[in-house]
């Protein structure tokens, strides 16, 4: 699809910014942020974003405001080049639905194209070595948009199946029970020692890590907010140590079915 920030006429790029440090960002999403007129999102993720934006209107909103300012994008990209930027993934709990809905609903006739970011699930991984190298699943415990009972289904039904599932919006001052819940339904289909890795701040400065289990994670409750990712590992997962030390999860692929090594 060719960009309208390159020819310069207006467009919108809906645009993932990684999970933090600007090394995490796509060269694709720097190239359009340099490109537009105006820059919209969030001021979290707008204000490490600073150096980039010199020369840009930049549109800082709240959270809670998504539909307006999904229309305001959409109004400013008839005729500049506008860059509407999520954390993570954008069409991960991000902004990329509603714009997108936004603008069919709108008939708008603008050049759109939605890049991808690295998304939450995938920087904390990384952080704990390799816990979702086969299926896995992402449920988000907000229940802003979803009610409480369907997330509750859901949670049901990934742990009864055994994958490793990745928790999004764990905790916050709003929903503190949701977490507990969360661990109440694991503990109906997966045993004790099943790990847990909490991943507070994936790949930022203050970056903090916890691996636990299904049994220990009462103690370490505390260290989950909104700004944690927490991964529960599945039927195969296991601790991944070395020496002594405990370094992650690892869950196997199903090689050793396959391979001596
Ligand atoms: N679009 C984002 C997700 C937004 S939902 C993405 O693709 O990553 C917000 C939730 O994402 C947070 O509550 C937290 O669970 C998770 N999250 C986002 N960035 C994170 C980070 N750097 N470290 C840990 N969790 C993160």
């Amino acid at each position: 699809m060719p960009s309208h920030t390159e020819t310069k006429k207006g467009g919108l790029a809906i645009v993932g910014l990684g999970p933090g440090r600007r090394e995490y960002m796509t060269p694709r999403a720097l190239k359009v942020i340099a490109l537009a007129d105006y820059v919209i999102g969030n001021a979290l993720y707008l204000d490490p974003l600073e150096p980039l934006l010199t020369g840009k209107t930049v549109i800082r909103s709240s959270m809670g405001k998504e539909v307006e300012r999904a229309q305001q994008a959409i109004d400013l990209a008839c005729s500049h080049a506008v860059a509407i930027v999520s954390g993570g993934d954008a069409g991960v709990y991000g902004m990329a639905g509603i714009v997108l809905e936004v603008l069919e609903h709108s008939g708008a006739d603008i050049e759109v194209e939605v890049i991808p970011g690295v998304t939450a699930a995938n920087a904390a991984a990384s952080r704990v070595g390799s816990p979702l190298s086969g299926d896995f699943a992402v449920i988000s415990l907000s229940d802003l948009l979803t009610p409480l009972e369907v997330i509750e289904q859901r949670l049901d039904a990934m742990f009864s199946i055994g994958i490793p599932v990745v928790l999004y919006n764990p905790k916050s001052r709003g929903r503190p029970h949701n977490f507990s819940l969360a661990i109440e339904h694991a503990r109906k289909y997966l045993g004790p020692e099943t790990p847990v890795a909490i991943v507070r701040n994936a790949l930022r400065d203050d970056e903090e890590v916890i691996i636990t289990t299904l049994a220990g994670v009462e103690n370490v409750e505390n260290a989950v907010d909104m700004h944690t990712t927490v991964i529960i590992g599945g039927k195969e997962s296991r601790i991944w140590r070395m020496g002594e030390d405990v370094k992650g999860i690892i869950t196997p692929r199903g090689y050793h079915h396959k391979y001596v090594y």
